[in-house]
Order: C-alpha cells, then structure tokens, then sequence
C-alpha cells in the first residue's frame, strides 16, 4: 500500500514558460494505490501535460483493479477497470472551464481526485464475477457455480 499522500501529484510549473504545444509525459505504477474510497491494486497509467493558450492540459490513461462483488453469487472478485480523459488547468480565475479546474500557483496538479472519479465511472452498477455466473439457490444458499446443491439437482430432473 502507498503511503505518498498525493501519489497521482505533478509540479507542471516548469511547462508554464514554455512555448504552446510543449508537453510532458509521466508515468504511474503502483501495486497498491487507495484513491479515497477507491480502492485500487496493479494500477498504472501515463498523463501527458501539455501548455496550451489557457492552462496546461491533463490527458490521462489509466487502468487497475478494484475488488466487486458479484450481484448473483456474491463472491468478490477483482474488476478491471479503464479509463481515458482530458481537463484543462486553466491559467486564471476568469478563464473558467467546463470542470472548473484551475492551475494551483504552485504548478502542482493533482490528479487523484479526477483519476479517482473518471474509474469509478467504470465500475459496473451490477458487477458479474462473469457473465453467466449460475448465482446462490434461494432455498440454501449453495453456489450453484462450485455445483448443483439438492434443489437445484432436483429441479433440473424435474425439466
Ligand atoms: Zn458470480
Ligand atoms: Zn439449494
């Protein structure tokens, strides 16, 4: 487990005197990342920092696993998860963009709180350990995925 408070932080100050079109990319990896609640292991990723006219542009590419449980059998399991975006770190107040992102005065972006919601976009409302998981007999309980308990037996010699 990281214990870096701010691990997804990135002083882009020096990008902020250079010319437009500049930009940087930095990698992430982490065996064990906690993004506040997320929860996150085998997480990497690369974000590229670009100036631009009105602030520093913030592409992520991010990926890791977050531990689910399954809405049939209730098994948890780890859930692979993806996701891409791009916000802009505008310059000024009054630049103001969709997200409202502004570039802190010490250049330092964090992107732990936009990696963090973009992720758990991606987590599945009604996560399956996988598609045609068998789920629990509502008579026992029994995981009908490790084998058929006696009601379950019972019912397809009945079909
Ligand atoms: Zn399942
Ligand atoms: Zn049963």
């Amino acid at each position: 487990m990281t214990t870096l408070k701010y691990p997804l932080r990135v002083n882009v100050g020096f990008l902020i005197h250079q010319t437009i079109g500049t930009s940087r990319d930095v990698q992430f990896e982490f065996p064990q990342l906690q993004l506040n609640d997320l929860g996150l292991s085998q997480f990497k990723g690369v974000a590229r920092f670009s100036r631009t006219p009105q602030g520093i542009l913030a592409q992520g590419d991010f990926e890791g696993q977050t531990t689910v449980e399954c809405v049939r059998c209730l098994t948890e399991f780890l859930q692979p998860l993806h996701t891409t975006f791009s916000e802009l770190f505008a310059f000024h107040n009054k630049a103001l963009t969709d997200s409202g992102l502004i570039l802190p005065e010490d250049g330092n972006i964090d992107l732990g709180p936009l990696a963090r919601e973009y992720l758990l976009l991606e987590v599945p409302i009604r996560p399956l350990c996988r598609e045609d998981c068998l789920g629990l007999c509502v008579e026992c309980g029994a995981d009908l995925n490790q084998g058929l308990c006696e009601h379950q037996a019972a019912k397809s010699a009945r079909a």
